[in-house]
């Protein structure tokens, strides 16, 4: 069995995570490890600065993804 961990949960931590699972067997486990609960699209902070976009358009809560794919 193997323990992998994936340290941050942005655009880079969040599509390993993704792909890593497809990778692994069974009885590996996955863990993502973030300082915020949710992702955020960094490029779309601009339009959030500005107004055209609101925090809750650019982010998603990432618990209930990771615990649909079965990521801890
Ligand atoms: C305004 C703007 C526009 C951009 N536009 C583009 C673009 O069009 N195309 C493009 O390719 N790139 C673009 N980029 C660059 C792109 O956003 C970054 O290259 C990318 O976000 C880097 O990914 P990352 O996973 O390394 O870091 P991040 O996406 O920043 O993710 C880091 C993660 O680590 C977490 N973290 C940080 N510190 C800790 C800690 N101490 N403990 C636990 N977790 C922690 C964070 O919460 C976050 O989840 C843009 C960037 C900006 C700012």
């Amino acid at each position: 069995m193997a323990e992998v961990v994936i340290l941050g949960a942005g655009i880079g931590g969040v599509p390993m995570a993704y792909e890593m699972k497809e990778e692994l067997r069974k009885e590996d486990n996955l863990t993502v490890i973030s300082n915020n609960s949710y992702f955020q699209f960094t490029p779309s902070n601009p339009w959030a600065a500005v107004g055209w976009r609101s925090k809750k358009d650019i982010t998603i809560d990432l618990a209930p993804v990771m615990k649909k794919k079965g990521i801890n």
